[in-house]
């Protein structure tokens, strides 16, 4: 058996190195700063939330949430890094971070008793215990010396690593809980909270980018920093090229669509591939991903792997429409050297795998809604342990081509995080094409 393909990289190789150390001495610094609860074992009982106070979560569940646009990221972060430029970024997110992590906490309690009972749920509800009760020693203080700052970054490196595990954990908890949950109410949770987690991370990971690209040592992007070519600002690329990314994507999809069928369709690339925009690199690829993969895979199943998927890359001059109010783009927040029209792009992804089923449409973007391996996966409602298995592996690692059904919803929560679009198109009988718009930054 052929090793599996490694997926493209979600965390800059720079970012990963200085990730594990930090978090080997975050985990020294956290078993004598606080009175967590252990973490990755499953409940046994609902969540009593003995280890926070449950005043605090309230108080801070109480506040509204900040919107959060991609000005506000890049903000700290313009060349040259200061020591008082960390200790902004980290204050900043600070005054986010409790916040958002109190909401979730509430937001899971909210769930029926017997769903949060259930271990891989209470497992998240743990987690998200666990970080806010890491963040809560900081609540009093501001970060003005480096030596609390480097600890801060140790913990936002706990807590991008603490959650990174989440979707699959919490699809096979929702999965296991169906008889008690409605489809609906699944869906209005997760679509929530995984939106949310998208803004969470995010915000953890610039400052940890920040932080790197302040050490001499390990500079991010370390030549062009120093020459002052870096389009990079943290976890931002000021200069993505978005056809970049689909080659990317386009090579991983199609080692795991030959792991998997023996064949791999081919991907033609038109329209305006030189185009720009600043965005997220690794939004765009967990996105471009999971489209791909879907087109590969109705493309193989249908038997037209000798047609083409085509993707076409258009400069949009004109934003997508106003996004709607969970969207967090806040025009009046806009950064001051922003241009007023944000250059966008739309991309669309075509192939002639037989599009969608009429009777299937309308599922699409639930989450769990998969057409893939029906015949493989017994049935779920009887918590078949083996389909689960399977469906949670499917998530784990992203190098299964399909089965989770996480893949349009989860990728449209990306898309809209700063102000994008999916749509999907489908030709019964003759194929699909995807529209992905995503609204850029500007200039910065
Ligand atoms: P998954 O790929 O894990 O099934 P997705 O959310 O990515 O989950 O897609 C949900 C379903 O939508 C798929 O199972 C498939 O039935 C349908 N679908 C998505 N994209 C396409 C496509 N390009 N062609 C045909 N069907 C598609
Ligand atoms: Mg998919």
């Amino acid at each position: 058996m052929p090793a599996m393909p490694a997926r493209p990289a979600i965390l800059d190789p720079c970012l990963i190195r200085i990730v594990c150390p930090l978090k080997q001495r975050s985990r020294r610094l956290l078993a004598t700063a606080t009175h967590q609860l252990p973490r990755n074992q499953p409940w046994s009982h609902p969540p009593a939330s003995t280890s926070i106070d449950n005043d605090q979560v309230a108080r801070l569940a109480s506040r509204p949430l900040h919107p959060l646009t991609l000005a506000d990221l890049v903000q700290h972060g313009r060349p040259p890094l200061s020591a008082s430029t960390l200790f902004t970024s980290a204050n900043f997110t600070l005054s986010l971070l409790p916040i958002r992590l109190a909401h979730r906490i509430q937001a899971l309690r909210n769930l029926p008793f017997i769903v949060v009972s259930n271990p891989h749920i209470s497992r998240i509800y743990n987690n998200y215990v666990h970080s806010l009760s890491t963040l809560l020693p900081y609540q009093e203080r501001q970060i003005n010396t480096l030596e609390d700052e480097i600890q801060f970054t140790e913990v936002m490196a706990d807590l991008v690593q603490t959650h990174a595990d989440t979707i699959p954990i919490l699809a096979r908890g929702f999965l296991e809980c169906r008889k008690y949950i409605s489809p609906g109410d699944v869906t209005r949770f997760l679509d929530e909270h995984l939106r949310a987690r998208i803004g969470t991370r995010l915000i953890a990971e610039q400052h940890i980018a920040l932080h790197l690209s302040s050490q001499p040592h390990c500079t991010h992007n370390d030549q062009h920093a120093q020459d002052g070519s870096s389009t990079s600002i943290g976890v931002i690329d000021t200069a993505l090229r978005p056809a970049e990314i689909i080659r990317q994507c386009e090579s991983f999809v199609s080692e795991i669509c030959e792991l998997k069928y023996g064949v791999r369709p081919t991907v033609i690339i038109n329209g305006q591939p030189d185009t720009r925009l600043a965005h997220v690199p690794t939004h765009l690829e967990y996105i471009l991903t999971e489209l791909l993969k879907n087109a590969f895979r109705a493309t193989v199943e249908s038997g037209k792997e000798r047609d083409p998927i085509e993707v076409t890359i258009a400069a949009a001059p004109d934003p997508s429409p106003s996004p709607p109010e969970s969207i967090h783009l806040d025009p009046s927040r806009a950064d001051p050297t922003t241009s007023n029209t944000p250059p966008g792009v739309t991309i669309r992804i075509r192939d002639h795998g037989g599009g969608i089923s009429p009777e299937n449409l309308d599922d699409i973007w639930a989450y769990s809604f998969t057409t893939f391996g029906d015949e493989e996966l017994l049935d779920l409602g009887n918590g078949n342990a083996d389909a689960l298995n399977a469906i949670s592996g499917a998530g784990g690692d992203s190098s299964s081509l399909a089965g989770l059904g996480y893949g349009l919803p989860l990728g449209r929560a990306y898309a809209e995080h700063f102000g994008g679009s999916i749509m999907v198109q489908s030709l019964w009988g003759w194929g699909t094409d995807v529209y992905l718009k995503l609204r850029g930054l500007g200039k910065i």
